[in-house]
């Protein structure tokens, strides 16, 4: 059997994930919120499978939830998506993502990705027999680097994929960065697949400038969420996609093929859910709290901290502590430490090690705590 992608592994959360039970560690390693949804959510949830709605949704997703995610962007940014012809809920963003990339790029097309990025990108524009054109973001900083992008662009460029609040880097593209990009974007077809599932953490008083709020950016965009991110709900694998009606005619004809619809009761819950938006509105002051008690505990420690301006991930510079590259660090820390983290060289193509691992503080506090008395114990 000749692999489909012979490049790939087992990815890296999971096999943190698995490593941390091993051993006992605290997981701070795969991205996921370990304290439990606003019971209100649930009870939705519940109620909706009680009433029946237990069978096939439609394909593009249950109207009452289209309808509130469509609301929801106008009101955060200005731009109204039909949601019958332009928005359709999908199975988490990960979904959302393969789905898009496998609707628009031909056998050959080019489509440049920043590096450090996602790992499920690569490997989803090989399965569509696409060309992954890399371009580091800035080493150090992680900005974008537009004259790197620009160069990177081809007449055989499909699409780019960005990312912000990033993951890993927890940097948050500026208002000037999207202009920018929508400048050089103008003169091509390039498509965007804007990758925005921590749209709602952002710190500092920071804006989250989604690329619905560019009209030369919406008009080429695909945008990508995920209710598993933004209520604490990772593992119902619940997300969005909203673009122009031509892009969503043709990401809908993959997803009908695909997963076809997402399950039934969840999308009930989440529409109910979502006729309140404080529980989203309030996300930026409850992840900068973890962030700020993580960041405070490792204050005055060897492990030199990051700027964390977006996202639920704080990186770590470990070059004060250990010899060990960023891989090695992490099986020692989670072995000898009992904290898991993730080297940010599994983010990158090449296993670029720059010293510098990720941490998720989207844990409890208690958690957090324990976690920091292992590290404080150790640097
Ligand atoms: N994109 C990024 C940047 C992510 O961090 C994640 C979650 N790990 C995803 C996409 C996938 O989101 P979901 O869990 O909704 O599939
Ligand atoms: N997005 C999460 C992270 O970056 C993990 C999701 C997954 O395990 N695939 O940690």
């Amino acid at each position: 059997l000749t692999s489909r992608l012979p490049q790939v592994g087992t990815t890296i959360f999971t096999v943190m994930s698995a490593l941390a039970a091993e051993h006992g560690a605290v997981n701070l390693g795969q991205g996921f919120p370990d304290f439990d949804c606003d019971p209100t959510l649930l009870e939705a949830v519940g109620q909706a499978m009680r009433a029946g709605h237990n069978q096939y949704a439609p394909m593009a997703g249950v109207p009452l939830l289209r309808q509130a995610v469509a609301a929801k962007i106008e009101a955060l940014h200005g731009r109204s998506y039909h949601p019958d012809t332009e928005i359709t809920i999908t199975a988490g963003a990960t979904q959302a993502i393969l789905t898009a990339i496998l609707a628009v790029v031909h056998p050959g097309d080019e489509v440049i990705v920043l590096d450090p990025c996602y790992d499920s990108y690569v490997p989803n524009i090989a399965l569509a027999g696409g060309v992954a054109v890399r371009v580091p973001l800035t080493p150090g900083s992680f900005r974008p680097d537009f004259d790197r992008i620009g160069a990177a662009i081809t007449p055989r460029t499909r699409a780019l994929i960005i990312n912000s609040p990033h993951n890993p880097s927890a940097t948050v593209w500026s208002r000037q960065d999207m202009l920018r990009l929508q400048e050089l974007l103008a003169p091509t077809n390039v498509l965007l697949i804007s990758d925005e599932v921590y749209e709602h953490m952002v710190f500092d008083g920071a804006e989250h400038e989604s690329a619905a709020l560019f009209a030369g950016l919406a008009a080429r965009a695909f945008l990508v969420s995920s209710f598993g991110k933004t209520f604490h709900v990772t593992g119902w694998k619940v997300g969005t996609v909203a673009a122009p009606a031509a892009l969503m005619a043709e990401f809908r004809k993959v997803h009908q093929f695909n997963v076809f619809s997402v399950n039934t009761p969840m999308q009930y819950g989440l529409a109910a859910y979502m006729s309140d938006p404080a529980p989203y509105l309030q996300l930026p002051r409850v992840y900068q709290a973890k962030r700020d008690l993580f960041r405070q505990g490792l204050e005055g420690s060897r492990l030199r901290l990051l700027p964390s301006t977006g996202s639920y991930f704080q990186c770590v510079d470990i070059s004060a502590v250990s010899d060990l590259n960023e891989a090695d660090f992490c099986q020692w820390l989670v072995r000898e430490v009992g904290v898991a983290a993730i080297p940010l060289s599994a983010f990158y193509g090449d296993g670029f090690d720059q010293r510098v691992v990720r941490f998720c503080f989207a844990k409890r506090d208690e958690t957090l705590r324990a976690a920091l008395e292992r590290l404080r114990g150790c640097f």
